[in-house]
């Protein structure tokens, strides 16, 4: 009897079975745009049906130039485009899996001069102000949606999924915050919806009987003056009449002001929305966001929130995500932490998709994993991230490992980060590593601080560095005043004196503090805490499903300092630093830049801020001033002539983070 009877039971389409409740949901990878990008992405597909994904669904293809999401990006408009996609069905069909193309016009979010919407409105997130369709241009359009999902056939896809949600071309027609058009395409709920409905059934009519149509239908739009729930339920009704197979669910636009799948957005947290759908069609709901885990995905198609379950980023992270699942080995399932660090933030940068604990994803045929040619005795002195990717790296190519660790558990910052509210997800990491130690025989020796006379007098083939970091010690007069202490120490709970709290420097560990000074406690209810806190409202009482946000106080007063004039947190990340700004300002947080630090003593800290002099009256002082490389190991044993590796941040500490630290030890263990 397996442990996820509901995920692993097979569903029958009618003229197709999917082999399990799983979908791969639809993740832009940057390798769409060049046919050597599309042979890449076929490893990168056939890993994942390899590894039992019932249905992928690929990244956004647009059916037409003025639907690309950016100038050259994917398209799918003529025979000699779909034959690039060959590599990609070919390889998911001899690895037994089934996959979807997605069409997306990306509508007013197209960063092209050429953008096209219902209504020449410009979205709050896009510099471009989009041009309206005219009555016939939305018709040519509808054809090339048609021309698009034939063409996918041509591809050898099993059909398409039709992208009408997230705020792209069909949802802005849906929505009367987008649509203000007067014609058959605007006006009345029929009007609004033509578009979509017409899409849809001219896909069918394309695809043929049994092309699989997936239809992405935003159930809550989180914006204001989006769909009322009516809507919804109409619409899919609709899609469901014209011909659509299966119906996935689509959770906030891109430019809504609330968080839909960072890190801090709980397990299963929208599950709710589609379960609300449930019984108003026939067929099969896919459910998602922020489903990680085959026991949160079997438990929420057991309470019947959906069919199918939807996850993305869970497969960029693990690609055998459900057959170590199936086979009763999820302790061994390396899970996605949410982050998007090497996934989302890398496309907005312009890179290729990867993922922060899989730095393999997207680069299977670039990093390939074979048996090294000879087994080496290697050392590896520091059990953080770098030390970890590295040990287990080098051992499941069969080397043989010894791991020292100073502290009494594998981790390293690792395990400051997962005690942020909000970052629980880091634990799992460790989990995974601890797992996969164990499994691959590395002799891991705790609560060992290494040496370099043993390491030397040990002859290892190899001694690889992954010391990591120690804090900076700011030169600030008074720092060694009582009332200054270091995050480490702030974040494994040693108490924090007085309800007002100065912390200096404001780079990701400044604002992880931060957060959690500023925490009002953990919730027994986190699914209706963070609805709560968000207004996110499950009795649709507006459009969009957008309510009055409650947020908790904080339990301490805090000023944020830096000495950059730029704006506190700048620089934080693209997809999650506005969440991490919103909810600090929110706890009325002070944020200072320009500051110059003059002294720490009774009275608090003394500034200056823009040349003037002030006291912050604080009762404690938590220095998040960066980091150096703990480099005395590296140092000795390179002056005894012992050849050492560096990786992570014993290599470089500056604006290191655990994506370059996995990264770098898990490259420097495949090339030796
Ligand atoms: P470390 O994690 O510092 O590990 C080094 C290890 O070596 C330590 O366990 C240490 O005990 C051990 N060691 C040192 N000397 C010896 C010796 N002689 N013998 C044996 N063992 C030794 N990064 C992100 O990418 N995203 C985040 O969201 C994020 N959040 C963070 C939040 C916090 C609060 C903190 C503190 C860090 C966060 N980071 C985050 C940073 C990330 O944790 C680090 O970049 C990463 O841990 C660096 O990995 P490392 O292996 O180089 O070093
Ligand atoms: P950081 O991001 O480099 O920030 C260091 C902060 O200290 C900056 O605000 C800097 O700003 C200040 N500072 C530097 N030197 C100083 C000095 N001599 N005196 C006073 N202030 C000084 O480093 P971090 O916050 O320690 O984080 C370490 C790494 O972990 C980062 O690279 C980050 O990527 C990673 N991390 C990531 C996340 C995440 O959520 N992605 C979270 C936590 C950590 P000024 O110079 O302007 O004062
Ligand atoms: Fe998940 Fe982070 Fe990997 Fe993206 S980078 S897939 S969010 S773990």
């Amino acid at each position: 009897m397996t442990t996820y009877p509901h995920l692993l039971a097979p569903l029958d389409l009618g003229f197709v079975t999917l082999r399990n409740r799983t979908v791969m949901g639809s993740m832009h990878t940057g390798l769409e745009e060049s046919p050597a990008g599309l042979e890449r992405l076929g490893a990168f597909y056939a890993a994942r049906a390899r590894g039992g994904a019932g249905l992928i669904v690929t990244g956004g293809v647009a059916p037409n130039t003025e639907g690309v999401i950016f100038p050259g990006a994917a398209k799918l408009t003529d025979p000699s485009e779909a034959r690039t996609h060959r590599p990609i069905t070919e390889a998911v069909h001899a690895a037994g899996g089934l996959i979807c193309l997605q069409i997306l016009h990306a509508g007013r979010y197209a960063a092209h001069p050429g953008a096209v919407a219902p209504s020449a409105i410009r979205a709050p997130i896009s510099p471009v102000k989009p041009r309206a369709l005219g009555e016939a241009e939305v018709e040519r359009t509808i054809d090339e949606f048609a021309r698009c999902a034939s063409l996918a056939r041509e591809a050898g896809y099993d059909g398409v999924e039709v992208m009408g949600s997230e705020g792209y071309l069909l949802n802005e027609f849906v929505a009367p915050r987008t649509n203000q058009r007067t014609d058959r395409f605007g006006g009345s709920l029929e009007n609004r919806l033509r578009f979509p409905v017409e899409v849809v059934r001219r896909v069918r009519a394309a695809l043929g009987r049994e092309g699989i149509l997936v239809f992405r239908l935003s159930m809550l739009d989180l914006v204001e003056d989006g769909s009322s729930w009516d809507e919804v339920v109409t619409l899919a009704q609709a899609v469901e009449a014209a011909g659509a197979t299966i119906i996935n669910t689509g959770i906030g636009w891109h430019e809504a002001r609330i968080p839909t799948i960072a890190t801090m957005v709980p397990r299963a947290a929208y599950t709710w929305v589609t379960r609300k759908l449930r019984g108003a069609v026939r067929v099969p709901l896919v459910t998602t966001n922020r489903i990680n885990d085959p026991a949160v995905a079997e438990q929420v198609l057991a309470r019947g929130d959906a069919d199918l379950v939807s996850m993305a980023r869970p497969f960029l992270a693990d690609p055998d995500l459900v057959r170590k699942a199936a086979e009763g080995r999820a302790a061994e399932i390396n899970t996605c932490i949410g982050c998007n660090q090497a996934c989302l933030d890398a496309i907005f940068s312009g890179e290729v998709c990867s993922c922060l604990v899989n730095p393999r994803a997207c680069h299977e045929t670039e990093l390939p994993l074979v048996p090294a040619a000879a087994a080496l005795r290697i050392a590896v002195v520091g059990a953080g991230p770098a030390g970890l990717a590295y040990a287990c790296t080098a051992a499941e190519r069969g080397h043989r490992v010894t791991l020292f660790e100073a502290s009494a558990e594998i981790g390293g910052q690792f395990n400051l980060a997962r005690r942020i509210p909000g970052k629980e997800e880091f634990a799992e990491t460790l989990r995974y590593f601890r797992t996969r130690l164990a499994q691959l025989g590395v002799e891991v020796r705790l609560g060992h601080r290494a040496t370099a006379d043993e390491l030397a007098a040990a002859r290892f083939d190899r001694v690889v560095v992954a010391t990591g970091v120690v804090p900076r010690r700011p030169d600030i007069r008074g720092l060694d005043h009582p009332s200054v202490t270091g995050y480490a120490d702030v974040i494994e709970g040693r108490r924090v004196a007085g309800p007002r709290v100065a912390v200096v420097g404001a780079g990701g560990i400044g604002f992880d503090v931060a957060e959690l000074l500023t925490h009002a406690g953990d919730e027994p209810d986190p699914v209706g805490t963070f609805r709560a806190e968000w207004g996110i409202d499950e009795a649709y009482a507006a459009r969009g499903g957008v309510g009055k946000a409650a947020r908790r106080p904080s339990p301490r007063q805090v000023f944020l300092l830096q000495r950059k004039v730029a704006k506190v947190g700048a620089g934080l990340a693209k997809t999650t630093g506005w969440i991490r700004r919103t909810l600090l300002a929110e706890r009325g947080v002070t944020m200072l830049s320009g500051v110059t630090y003059e002294a720490i003593d009774d009275a608090g800290l003394h500034v200056r801020v823009g040349g003037e002099a002030r006291t912050i009256p604080v009762d404690t002082v938590v220095i998040c001033a960066g980091q150096e490389p703990r480099r005395e190991l590296a140092d000795v044993l390179a002056a005894r002539g012992v050849p050492v590796t560096l990786v992570g941040g014993a290599d470089v500490a500056a604006e290191l983070d655990a994506r370059r630290a996995i990264d770098q030890g898990t490259r420097a263990a495949l090339a030796v």
